[in-house]
């Protein structure tokens, strides 16, 4: 259900995501999850600030996450600046996904080695042995690891390595009391308001009873790591603080109009507004490789000087590259006009064909992290507005 709807539902509005009445935690207690998390057998990941950004490592308590920092996010800029509060999560998104853990950037498949006129074929490395718990997963994010199940799990062939790394996740999900302004989840209908597929949800509260979270368990396993922690009953004004903290993350500037898109798409092959584009796009791959939902990968074979040793590894790749398409000698879409066609029009029209849905979540990355401000939302308004002008 879209959050806007969800939010006029009235009196009953969280019933449908929240069955049971949630508690509350005193933010002083965000420790106590870790550690259960921890005592579960879980590798505990979450964000944390880096080299000026915030990115997902691993988190042994508190005090990795940004505390007390927030991002200011433009297409093409994005900076880390000091909140005048300890909030743990008042931040959006950063350039890293879930998909680092779940869909590695590299993956060794397989090494030989050469054994006088013989090679052996030697097994792939061992992954890691304990599941994973993410810690504060926002509901874009849920909804591109959805997007990434469906491709490599629910598809006519699944992918082991991401069978591997998602088996027996914990989601430890966290919802949005601000957007930043490259957000645009609300138009595709992926949040800000959390609706499924956590294990545990929190909302970060800063108001006038103090810095606390609401939790609510969304599976068995949440509802046990639950009921390890000290947690009092939620009030009719806890609620309300997190109706509004959610209401206010709606208003969102950007947005797409997905009404007929798929269709618009298909129909606008030949319109102009993919020259334009493509005068600004440097075919950097950067949009692809910050995108949550992007699965593509390519195998490389790499081997020691001396032909000893040799490796197959797969890499993420990207539509935006030329090898990408490289067949017989050739590479099919040879402009960076047909690339970028290519991307916007898979992402948004021909992944519904394919796999059932959009393959946007509107969590924005793609604006930010491209280095001269290409915004997808403007790009398909320009293409929308361009065929009601009556152009091609
Ligand atoms: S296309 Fe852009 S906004 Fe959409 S999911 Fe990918 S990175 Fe996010
Ligand atoms: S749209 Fe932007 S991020 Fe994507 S390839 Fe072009 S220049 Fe790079």
């Amino acid at each position: 259900m879209a959050a806007a709807s969800l939010l006029a539902h009235g009196k009953k509005r969280w019933d449908n995501v929240f069955p049971k009445q949630p508690v509350v935690l005193e933010a002083n207690r965000l420790g106590t999850l870790i550690l259960a998390l921890k005592r579960k057998g879980y590798e505990v990941i979450g964000p944390t600030v880096r080299d000026g950004a915030i990115v997902y490592d691993r988190i042994g308590s508190p005090e990795n996450l940004p505390v007390g920092w927030t991002d200011v996010q433009e297409p093409g800029h994005y900076r880390l600046m000091q909140r005048e509060d300890k909030s743990f999560f008042g931040f959006a998104v950063g350039p890293q996904s879930w998909k680092k853990y779940l869909h590695p950037a590299e993956v060794r498949l397989c090494s030989a080695e050469r054994r006088e006129k013989t090679f052996r074929i030697l097994n792939s490395e061992s992954q890691s042995k304990h599941p994973f718990a993410f810690l504060g997963v926002r509901a874009c994010e849920l909804a591109a690891i959805a997007v990434q199940d469906r491709v490599l799990l629910q598809d006519k062939f699944s992918d082991p390595t991401y069978a591997h790394c998602s088996a027996d996740k914990f989601i430890v999900a966290v919802q949005c009391t601000r957007a930043a302004a490259t957000c645009f989840c609300a138009s595709m209908e992926t949040g800000p308001q959390v609706t499924g597929g956590f294990d545990l949800v929190l909302t970060e509260l800063l108001g006038d009873k103090g810095h606390r979270f609401l939790v609510e368990s969304g599976s068995d396993h949440g509802a046990e790591v639950l009921a390890e922690l000290d947690v009092s009953p939620a009030s009719e004004d806890d609620l309300q603080e997190m109706e509004a903290g959610v209401r206010e993350a709606t208003n969102q500037t950007r947005r797409i109009d997905t009404n007929g898109i798929k269709n618009l798409l298909y129909q606008s092959f030949d319109h102009p507004r993919w020259d334009n584009v493509a005068q600004r796009c440097l075919a950097c791959a950067n949009c692809t490789m910050v995108c949550p939902t992007c699965f593509c990968t390519t195998v490389e074979d790499v081997s020691d000087v001396a032909g000893n040793h040799a490796e197959r590894w797969r890499r993420w790749d990207s539509c935006f590259t030329l090898g990408f398409t490289y067949i017989h000698g050739g590479s099919i879409r040879n402009s960076g006009k047909a690339r970028y066609r290519q991307w916007m029009t898979h992402k948004l029209a021909s992944w519904i064909d394919q796999f059932g849905t959009s393959g946007c979540v509107g969590c924005g990355r793609c604006i930010t992290w491209c280095p001269v401000g290409i915004d997808i939302t403007e790009e398909a308004c320009a293409i929308r507005e361009g065929e009601q002008n009556g152009e091609p």
